[in-house]
């Protein structure tokens, strides 16, 4: 096997999940496509989205020209506002219900509501089936979150069909905007097979019934991606907007803040106030996941991108990274109560998904990070002008379950 190398300007290893080459240079893949963020002519990219959807819009406004999948959170906003304000489109807005819902995600979501003024369509899974699944993907595949995922990569797809909407508008390429997997000027659309491959850890619904018997047919049905003939009868197309839009989570969300009243929060985990405020466990239980699995926690994407930024250098990126991938992991309990688990079980659980090249037993449950064991880092050595706004919190007194279905705001 060959020796894993780093990245001389981010922080990525060649090990990435999503693949990452490293050239002569010592650069990574994802910071060589990320240099084409300075040199496009991003004019010219937004003229060629305009010539992409125009034929999808419906002039006399009696139906809707595209689905716009969001949560109460990440780029929402953003993708909204591009849809609705620039771009002039009137989408179907869709929301996958996750139920691990802080109040913040769920207030963001009523008030993007009625700031953009559209329609959403949620769904809802039945709890127990969703709890099920949950328990099986955990056990068997180290993850809390295939079923938030697959949900919410699937829910645009299926409405693309039941509602005979075509156009299907998301906002960034992970594998573009982390690893530089394609160039922007792919134009890369939505497929079955990324999803497969790097959304859902290789396993489609269909394949959790095949390797582990304690799901049926009825179980997964909801999580089912529609066959090829029928998306190709649709003509179903998913396009990312940071393909024509330069993309810069931090600097969209502070105009998403100014503009429209977005709701954030500091995490123990990252530095990043933005991501993920509408969950429990993305930054919390899913990210320690994350970092057992792959030696590597969201934090990492955090710094990388803001290095790409040049708003902080690769020496503190390092120290923050080091920092935050070992603080501990908050709202455990409100996971355990929801799912009905004990707290040793699940441990021994996720143990089991450790990566033993990365990770090393040095006496019981005492598990050493083979590269990343500096665990004492001085936080004055932080960078203080990467500033990220916490305008709310997650934590509510009153609040001890999650929100699986929460009231409106006006
Ligand atoms: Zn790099």
């Amino acid at each position: 096997m060959e020796a894993v190398q780093t990245c001389k300007r981010c922080l990525y290893d060649s090990d990435h999940p999503l693949g990452l080459e490293i050239n002569d240079e010592g650069i990574c893949s994802g910071c060589l496509i990320h240099e084409e963020k300075d040199n496009l002519d991003w004019q010219s990219r937004w003229q060629d989205l305009e010539e992409l959807v125009r034929p999808y819009r419906c002039l006399r406004r009696v139906k809707y020209d595209c689905i716009v999948p969001v949560s109460g959170a990440g780029d929402s906003y953003y993708i909204l506002h591009i849809v609705k304000e620039r771009l002039k489109l009137n989408p179907l807005v869709v929301s996958y219900n996750k139920y691990f819902n802080t109040p913040l995600g769920i207030r963001n979501l009523a008030n993007l509501r009625s700031k953009f003024n559209v329609d959403i369509l949620i769904q809802n899974i039945n709890p127990t089936l969703v709890k099920k699944i949950t328990k099986t993907t955990l056990r068997t595949i180290g993850s809390i979150y295939w079923p938030c995922i697959a949900g919410q990569t699937v829910l645009p797809v299926q409405t693309s069909l039941r509602y005979k909407i075509p156009l299907i508008i998301w906002g960034a390429h992970q594998g573009v905007e982390q690893v530089g997997m394609f160039s922007h000027l792919h134009n890369i659309e939505m497929t079955r097979r990324y999803r497969k491959d790097h959304d859902l850890m290789g396993f489609e619904a269909d394949d959790l019934l095949s390797i582990f018997d304690t799901l049926t047919e009825e179980d997964i049905c909801q999580y089912r991606y529609p066959p090829d003939s029928d998306l190709r009868k649709n003509s179903t197309l998913g396009i990312y907007l940071g393909n024509f839009v330069r993309w810069d989570p931090k600097q969209q969300h502070e105009e998403m803040i100014n503009t429209y009243d977005y709701k954030t929060s500091k995490f123990s985990r990252t530095f990043d106030c933005y991501d993920f405020v509408d969950c429990y466990n993305y930054m919390n239980l899913h990210d320690l996941i994350k970092f057992y699995k792959t030696g590597f926690s969201k934090v990492t994407d955090h710094a990388c991108r803001e290095i790409r930024h040049k708003r902080l250098t690769r020496e503190k990126a390092k120290k923050m990274v080091q920092y935050y991938q070992n603080q501990p992991c908050e709202y455990l309990d409100l996971f355990l109560d929801w799912l009905g688990v004990q707290e040793i079980p699940l441990e021994f659980s996720l143990n089991l998904h450790r990566n033993k090249s990365m990770w090393v037993e040095e006496e019981p449950n005492g598990w050493v990070h083979k590269l990343h064991n500096e665990k004492k880092v001085n936080k004055s050595s932080f960078p203080r002008k990467l500033r990220f706004i916490a305008n709310d919190s997650l934590n509510r007194d009153e609040e001890s379950k999650y929100i699986t279905i929460g009231k409106g705001y006006p």
